[in-house]
């Protein structure tokens, strides 16, 4: 396995032509300035900012998920009729259940249990 870039080496760009700047929450393609790098396990449950925990999302998705789990957001986008990618989510939670961290690898397996049930 490589190891996780350094966190300061993560760069939006690299996020782009990694994933195609589309936001894993909405599906959108917005203006690169409207794109974030997402935390999969949020930084207020001690989520670090290296690559393999760190997906796009456009401003007002990364807002309204706040600090909740992939999975509880996608309940709560679901309910709310919005379509998230499911597809993107799971592979960037596949990335991450091969992340170094342990803690980091357990939430995303976890995660991915999850939304296997929805
Ligand atoms: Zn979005």
């Amino acid at each position: 396995m490589r190891a996780a870039l350094p966190w300061s080496s993560v760069t939006l760009d690299s996020l782009i032509g990694r994933d195609g700047g589309i936001c894993v929450w909405c599906g959108r393609s917005p203006w690169r300035t409207d794109l974030t790098a997402e935390h999969l396990l949020p930084r207020a449950r001690h989520g670090h900012a290296f690559a393999e925990n760190l997906a796009l999302a456009c401003r007002r998705c990364n807002r309204r998920r706040r600090t909740r789990s992939v999975s509880a957001y996608v309940r709560a986008q679901i309910h709310a009729g919005e379509r998230p990618r499911l597809d993107l989510l799971r592979a960037a939670l596949e990335r991450l259940s091969r992340s170094g961290s342990r803690a980091h690898a357990q939430y995303a397996r976890r995660e991915l249990q999850l939304l296997g049930r929805l």
